[in-house]
């Protein structure tokens, strides 16, 4: 079993403009969408399109649990959350101006967690996970959730025996890599927080993938350096017409997880994550994919071994 954890939750407001956004004019929209933010929900999105049993695990607001439900239900998102009583799950408002690409990020800070919500997940976490699972921990931390209670939840995966799976930044990365976890996930300005002066990105790879069993560091559209038991490999995604790429590591890293689980070899998982993360950038929402387009695609996927 995959659990994902996604400790700061959001609801996207799809804000559709009728034009261009502009000061002291009525900017009129002309439709609203909804979406589930949150990267560690976009992983698990990604593996139950691909059939891998999986469930999310995290916070969530009571106020609009109605509204955050019912995208959950439409994304196939099982999950399992700690309830945060009298407080709304936050919003982000993603301002999107018609024949303009790109969009325009507002986020809502969120809620204070309390102790005793984060002892709740944490005895939630001992009580569901086992040592023969998989968790991701993925995205930002909420007001109230300290590294040091990042530390206490390591501490206890780590007691667990399950496969750790980190998709984090700044300080929260560095305590995933203090803790010699199972697999990370930097983009190429996350990863800066993990490089000695002078040192190379290969060479920083090779270093983290002494103490982390997968070290993948995400370079957009320019594929992925990528290492695991001393292989190294230099992946490069087919080109395809990109609307958004918001979400394409999130898309990678669930994908990458389910593939893992099925018992692929590194480099099939690689090459089909790197092909469904593809596949994501050529819609315009941050979750949505295409696993024929992804079958197709994987074709085309280069695969570089670095000596
Ligand atoms: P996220 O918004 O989910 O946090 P990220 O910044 O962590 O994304 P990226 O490095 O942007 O992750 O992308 C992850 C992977 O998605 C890349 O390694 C690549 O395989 C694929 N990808 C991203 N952009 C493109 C693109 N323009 N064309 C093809 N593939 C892409
Ligand atoms: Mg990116
Ligand atoms: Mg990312």
């Amino acid at each position: 079993m995959i659990y994902t954890i996604t400790l700061n939750p959001t609801i996207d407001r799809l804000l559709h403009l009728d034009g261009e956004l502009t000061k002291e004019k009525n900017n009129r929209l002309e439709s609203i969408a909804y979406d589930i933010g949150g990267k560690g929900h976009h992983g698990s999105f990604a593996m139950s399109k691909l059939g891998v049993e999986n469930q999310a695990l995290g916070f969530c607001g009571t106020t609009n649990k109605g509204q955050l439900d019912k995208i959950l239900e439409q994304k196939n998102i099982n999950h399992d959350f700690v309830e945060i009583y009298g407080k709304p799950t936050r919003e982000s408002y993603v301002i999107l101006e018609k024949g303009i690409s790109g969009s325009i990020l507002i986020t809502e800070k969120g809620y204070d967690v309390s102790s005793y919500a984060k002892s709740l997940l944490f005895d939630k976490i001992e009580e569901k996970v086992g040592a023969e699972d998989t968790v991701l921990i993925a995205g930002s931390m909420p007001p109230g959730f300290e590294i040091k209670d990042l530390e206490k939840l390591m501490m206890l995966l780590n007691k667990i025996g399950c496969f750790i799976a980190c998709d984090l930044s700044g300080e929260a990365l560095k305590t995933a890599v203090k803790f010699g976890v199972d697999f990370i996930k930097p983009n190429r300005f996350e990863i800066e927080e993990l490089s000695k002066q002078g040192q190379t990105l290969l060479e920083t790879v090779k270093e983290l993938t002494k103490t982390i069993d997968y070290v993948i560091v995400s370079q957009g559209g320019a594929g992925s350096l990528c290492g695991h038991e001393n292989e190294f490999y230099q992946i490069k995604p087919p080109a395809v017409v990109v609307k958004n790429d918001t979400g394409a590591g999130d898309c990678f890293v669930g994908s990458f997880l389910a593939s893992l689980t099925q018992q692929k070899t590194f480099v099939d998982a690689l090459t089909f994550a790197t092909a469904c993360s593809a596949s994501k950038v050529q819609y315009n929402d941050s979750s949505s994919f295409s696993v024929k387009d992804a079958e197709n695609l994987q074709k085309k996927v280069v695969v570089e071994k670095i000596d």
